[in-house]
């Protein structure tokens, strides 16, 4: 398990499914996701895969497309694949923005994505990284119904922070 996508709460691996509680050395695969802003980790969580469809089932066809279009018309996955493998390193996947190819180094504001088996990394379209720009953009190729499904998951699983924490509404990005 690559240590970027350990829970900075934690200082470990993460152990729970934030939505159905289950045990993640339980369930086949599961993703992380963690949102920064000014470098800070501002969000972060573990979902497996069972509530990621559950999700997405609730978001609307359309959104569902075109976050898919957004991601394929501005990044060809094909040739990231072919040039990474399946076994370079994790940094490499995530050194820059998956759609704008902005190096890592100069972002403060970014999310990344990681899909896991047990504890191990699977490598593919994930792991990402989507710096808050195209983020931006992405968001406004969603539905608003989307955007409302995405911001009630929060508020139910992420309940009561202080009022300046940014949390990241309306970015349903890297599920
Ligand atoms: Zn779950
Ligand atoms: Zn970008």
């Amino acid at each position: 398990m690559s240590s970027r996508f350990d829970s900075l709460e934690t200082g470990e691996a993460f152990r729970h499914c934030c939505a159905c509680d289950r045990n993640l050395t339980e369930v086949s695969m599961y993703i992380v996701n963690k949102s920064f802003a000014d470098d800070e980790c501002v969000y972060e969580m573990a979902m497996c895969i069972n509530c990621r469809e559950a999700m997405n089932e609730k978001l609307s066809e359309e959104s569902r497309v075109a976050m898919f279009d957004f991601i394929h018309d501005h990044a060809n996955i094909d040739e990231r694949e072919q040039e990474l493998g399946s076994d370079a390193d994790v940094a490499d996947y995530i050194s820059h923005c998956i759609t704008c190819d902005t190096d890592v180094s100069s972002l403060k504001n970014y999310s990344l994505g990681g899909m896991f088996a047990g504890e191990d990394l699977i490598k593919g379209v994930f792991p990402m990284l989507m710096c808050g720009k195209c983020e931006e953009k992405l968001n406004e190729t969603i539905s608003e119904e989307t955007r409302e499904v995405w911001d009630r998951f929060i508020g139910e699983h992420f309940p009561g922070p202080p009022s300046e924490v940014r949390l990241p509404t309306h970015k349903p990005v890297l599920i």
